[in-house]
């Protein structure tokens, strides 16, 4: 812990009085463009890899980046949504999963699991990934792992329009969701958007996308 408190007056002294003026923008006010939905892993350091600032992205972790379906039941994922999309009017939400994540080894061996039965019941959002990867590789084992975990982040992109207020934003277009995958080996980025569960190198995806609309 001493090197977190040791961060902290760093930063106070060095580092806050550098962006002082973009600390003054924030006080009061956000409007980030991007609701940015990942794994809690401590790995993963969203703006470290997108290279962007306080107040771009509006951030949700959790283990295993779920998003559980829509219901009566409130958590925090599902109040974070709303609010980032009917109130912050996030014009894009991005699921980031990432490799050799611990929940989704968890998912493929939920019989491990029988001690930690929130994380098992939890981690249920994700079992439609599984059984997609079972259905197309008839067993499954920890080699499937990074099909599964690029499933789960297809699955959660399913369940975030079940949201009345993604659902509403996505009608309209005015939100668009990204569905990424995100190597800590290499710090490669992949995506898809589902549609032929592919998932393309970051820039070549953007780039055919791109390419896609101005023809479109
Ligand atoms: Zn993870």
């Amino acid at each position: 812990m001493d090197h977190i408190i040791s961060g902290v007056l760093h930063f106070q002294k060095h580092v806050f009085p550098e962006h002082q003026a973009l600390f003054d923008k924030l006080a009061n006010k956000q409007s980030p463009d991007v609701l940015f939905i990942t794994c809690s892993d401590s790995r993963i350091d969203p703006n470290l890899v997108t290279q962007s600032a306080p107040g771009d992205l509006f951030i949700c972790r959790n283990a295993g980046n779920i998003v559980p379906p829509h219901s009566k039941t409130t958590g925090g994922t599902t109040a974070s949504i709303e609010y980032a999309v009917a109130v912050l009017g996030v014009r894009h939400i991005v699921v980031c999963g990432h490799t050799n994540c611990g929940a989704m080894n968890g998912v493929i061996r939920m019989d491990t699991l029988g001690e930690l039965p929130h994380v098992k019941e939890w981690l249920g959002h994700s079992r439609s990934a599984v059984e997609i990867v079972k259905a197309q590789c008839s067993e499954i084992n920890a080699g499937q792992l990074r099909r599964v975990t690029e499933e789960n982040v297809l699955q959660q992109l399913q369940h975030l329009k079940t949201h009345p207020a993604v659902a509403a934003k996505l009608a309209t277009g005015e939100l668009e969701l990204h569905g990424w995958m995100y190597e800590i080996e290499s710090g490669d980025v992949c995506c898809s958007d589902g549609a032929n569960r592919v998932f393309e190198p970051l820039q070549q995806y953007y780039h055919s996308l791109a390419a896609k609309r101005s023809t479109a």
